[in-house]
Order: C-alpha cells, then sequence, then structure tokens
C-alpha cells in the first residue's frame, strides 16, 4: 500500500511577459508584496546592469517594497543567496539572464519554492527575445500573463511592440528612453528611425 505524503509546499511558476512600459515588473512588485503581505518570507533578483567584473552584490529595496532584493550577474549567484527560509522567489528582466537560469528555476521549484518572474517576450524587431531562456522558462510555467502598453500614437489602442527610437542595432540596447511602445499597426507602418 502506497502512502502518499504531502509534507511541504510543492514548487510553482508563473511570469508576466510584454513588451517594454507594460508594467511588468510592476506587476511582479505587486504580487511579491502581496505573498509577503500574507507572510511569506520572499526574495527578489534583477540582472546587474553594470558589466564590470568585479562588481559587487548589491542589495536594495525593490521599488520601495520591503523584501531582499539583489543584483546579481548571473543565475547561479542566485542558488548561492536562496536559503530554506525564503518561499518565494522573484526574478526581473529575465531575458537578460543566459540559458543556466532554465536549470536554477528547476531546481527552485523542485525544491518547493514558488518563482516568480517576469521579463520581454519580444525584441525591438519583434524577434522572440532569447527563446531558449525566455521560452523555456514560460515551458516550466503553471501561469503565464501576457501585458500589454498603450500606443503613444493611439493611446486607445494596446501596444504590444517595443519600438527602438535609436538606429542602433543590436538585440540589447539597455536605456527605456531608447524605446516606445506602439500598437501592430504603428509597428508596421512606421519607418524605422535613422541617425540624422
Ligand atoms: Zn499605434
Amino acid at each position: 500500500m502506497n502512502d502518499v505524503q504531502v509534507s511541504q509546499d510543492q514548487g510553482w511558476a508563473e511570469i508576466i511577459l510584454g513588451p517594454m512600459f507594460s508594467r511588468k515588473s510592476d506587476e511582479l512588485m505587486a504580487r511579491l508584496d502581496s505573498a509577503q503581505c500574507a507572510g511569506a518570507c520572499v526574495v527578489a533578483f534583477k540582472p546587474a546592469k553594470d558589466t564590470e567584473a568585479d562588481a559587487c552584490l548589491k542589495t536594495r529595496r525593490f521599488n520601495g517594497q520591503q523584501f531582499e532584493a539583489f543584483e546579481v550577474h548571473n543565475a547561479e549567484e542566485m542558488l548561492g543567496l536562496v536559503t530554506p527560509k525564503h518561499q518565494i522567489i522573484g526574478m526581473d528582466e529575465v531575458q537578460f539572464f543566459g540559458p543556466v537560469l532554465v536549470k536554477v528555476v528547476q531546481k527552485f521549484i523542485r525544491d518547493g519554492k514558488r518563482v516568480i518572474m517576469a521579463g520581454l517576450n519580444t525584441d525591438s524587431e519583434f524577434n522572440p527575445f532569447k527563446p531558449e531562456v525566455v521560452g523555456a522558462l514560460t515551458l516550466l510555467c503553471e501561469s503565464i500573463e501576457v501585458k500589454h502598453a498603450h500606443c503613444v500614437y493611439h493611446p486607445m489602442r494596446d501596444a504590444t511592440r517595443s519600438r527602438r527610437k535609436v538606429a542602433e542595432s543590436g538585440q540589447v540596447l539597455v536605456g527605456k528612453n531608447l524605446y516606445e511602445a506602439v500598437c501592430r499597426d504603428c509597428f508596421a507602418s512606421l519607418v524605422p528611425f535613422k541617425d540624422s
């Protein structure tokens, strides 16, 4: 006779996707804050934007919230910062991590953690943003939410695209002021920005 004993919380993963300006991070913070208000032990991570090899780990308050939040240079660093007391793990801007993040998230799920992630689904050319990371993470999730922004040219329309406002090439160009949120029609009809 098999006795099934469920003695601890089972792991869970959810992801919030969308273009820039769709308030993914706000939604992530709201979920983490809600969990913490209910008594959960929360920790959060985001990729460090500086690229100095010797830059140290930073701890800071996340958007004014009180839970521990770390800027890390790679996904492996999270393994050393998550402790048995942590129940909920938040991760922002997952598209900036490497494929190792998928293994790290799988481990957290197996350890019974609830992982709540946010990230870009597409880049400014409307290509999948790092499908080997964001796409794979999405396949692990019990819950997927795709958020929209508002088009800066048609504020009544949903914006599902991030349009680059400079002529730089390359998938990663960090800086919110370098992008604008646009609807599908605008994305298709507006000519690309060119250097003047
Ligand atoms: Zn539009």
